[in-house]
C-alpha cells in the first residue's frame, strides 16, 4: 500500500479536502506542544535563525515540520507570521501552499480556496463534500464532551480542552481519535458531578501552559467554556459544510468571538473570563475590545514558554477566583 502523504497545518482548515484525498493531517501545534522536547524545538528553530522575540508557535511549527510531506499554513486570518514561516520553508526547498479565510467572509472566496486545495491534494469537491458528513459527525463528539463539561461537569477541563483542540487534526487518525473520544466518555459515564465553584470561561488562543486547566480546577474554580478550542469543532449548525467554514468565528472580525463569547457566558453561567494572550503575539491588541465589550470580569493571562504554569501567574489566578468568589 503507497504510503499516505502527511500534511502539516498551521491551524485548523477545512480538513474535507486532505479526508476525500486520503492524506493524514499533521496540526504542528499540537505536535510541537505534544513533542517530548518542546524546548528544544524552540532551540532548534532559534538556532536557524529564528529570533527570540517571535511567538513561541511559530518556532515550534517551524520545527515540528521536519519530516512532512507539504505544510499548509493559514495566512489570512490567522496569524501573519505564517507568512513568513511558509517562504522561510520554500526557500529551503520544502513544498508549502498558503490558505487564506477570506477577509470579506464571502462564500465565493471560501469556496475558491477550498477547491484549491482539492486541486493540490488531487480530489474533487464532490469527493470533499462526501468526506463532510463523517467529518462533523466526529467533531460533534467533541461537541457532546464539551456539553457534558459544562452542563454536568462530569468530564474534566483538561479532557474536553484535548477533545475540542484535537479536532483540528483528529490526532492525525479519525479512527483512533474516535476511540479515545469513547473513552473519555465511558471514564465520565458513572462520574457524579463536580462540586460547583467559580465557573470560568477561557478564551484566546490555545495555552501554551501545559498546566493551565488542572491549575484552574486546583484553585477551586472550572473552566466551562474553551473558545477557540470549541470553534475547531465547527458548532455552528445553520448551512452547510461550506457554511461552517464562514461561522467558524476565530478567522475573522473579533465582533463575532464577541458576540459568541456573550452567548456562552449567559448559556453557561459563567461568572469569569481568562483571556489568555501569548507573548509577542499580535492577538493580545484583542484584549482591548474584549475589556470593552463583554461585561463580565477578565483576567488576562500571558505565556511565552511551553511549561506549567510559574508561581506569580498562580497568584494572579488565585486572586481572581478569590474576588470572584466573593461576589466580584
Ligand atoms: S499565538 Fe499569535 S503570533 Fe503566535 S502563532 Fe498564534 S496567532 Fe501567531
Amino acid at each position: 500500500m503507497a504510503r499516505k502523504r502527511r500534511i502539516g497545518i498551521s491551524t485548523t482548515i477545512p480538513l474535507e479536502p486532505l479526508l476525500a484525498a486520503s492524506a493524514v493531517p499533521v496540526d504542528l501545534n499540537n505536535r510541537f506542544i505534544g513533542s517530548e522536547n518542546p524546548i528544544q524545538l524552540i532551540e532548534e528553530a532559534q538556532v536557524r535563525g529564528f529570533p527570540r522575540n517571535i511567538c513561541t508557535w511559530i518556532k515550534g511549527l517551524y520545527s515540528a515540520s521536519a519530516d512532512v510531506d507539504l505544510v499548509i499554513g493559514v495566512v489570512r486570518g490567522d496569524c501573519s507570521n505564517t507568512q513568513s514561516l511558509l517562504e522561510t520553508l520554500e526557500s529551503e526547498g520544502r513544498p508549502v501552499h498558503p490558505f487564506s479565510y477570506p477577509y470579506d467572509r464571502s462564500r465565493e472566496a471560501i469556496v475558491d480556496e477550498i477547491e484549491g486545495l482539492c486541486g493540490l491534494l488531487g480530489c474533487t469537491m464532490d469527493e470533499a463534500e462526501q468526506a463532510s458528513g463523517r467529518l462533523q459527525e466526529l467533531r460533534n463528539i467533541a461537541l457532546s464532551i464539551d456539553e457534558r463539561r459544562w452542563r454536568e461537569l462530569s468530564v474534566s477541563a483538561e479532557d474536553c480542552h484535548l477533545a475540542l483542540v484535537s479536532t483540528s487534526d483528529l490526532c492525525s487518525d479519525a479512527e483512533g481519535w474516535e476511540g479515545r473520544m469513547s473513552s473519555i466518555l465511558e471514564k465520565n459515564k458513572d462520574t457524579s458531578s463536580q462540586d460547583e465553584g467559580v465557573r470560568l470561561g477561557y478564551i484566546g488562543v490555545p495555552p501554551i501552559i501545559t498546566d493551565i486547566f488542572p491549575r484552574i480546577e486546583g484553585s477551586g474554580a472550572r473552566t466551562v467554556l474553551f473558545e477557540v478550542q470549541r470553534q475547531f469543532a465547527m458548532p455552528s449548525k445553520r448551512g452547510d459544510w461550506i457554511g461552517r467554514y464562514l461561522d467558524y468565528t476565530y478567522p475573522y472580525d473579533i465582533s463575532g468571538r464577541v458576540e459568541d463569547i456573550r452567548t456562552e457566558v449567559k448559556r453557561r453561567r459563567i461568572d469569569g473570563l481568562l483571556h489568555y494572550v501569548q507573548s509577542f503575539c499580535h492577538r493580545q491588541i484583542d484584549d482591548i475590545i474584549f475589556r470593552r465589550e463583554l461585561d463580565v470580569p477578565i483576567l488576562t493571562l500571558e505565556g511565552n514558554l511551553p511549561g506549567p504554569m510559574d508561581e506569580r501567574t498562580l497568584i494572579r489566578l488565585e486572586s481572581f477566583i478569590d474576588v470572584l468568589e466573593e461576589g466580584g
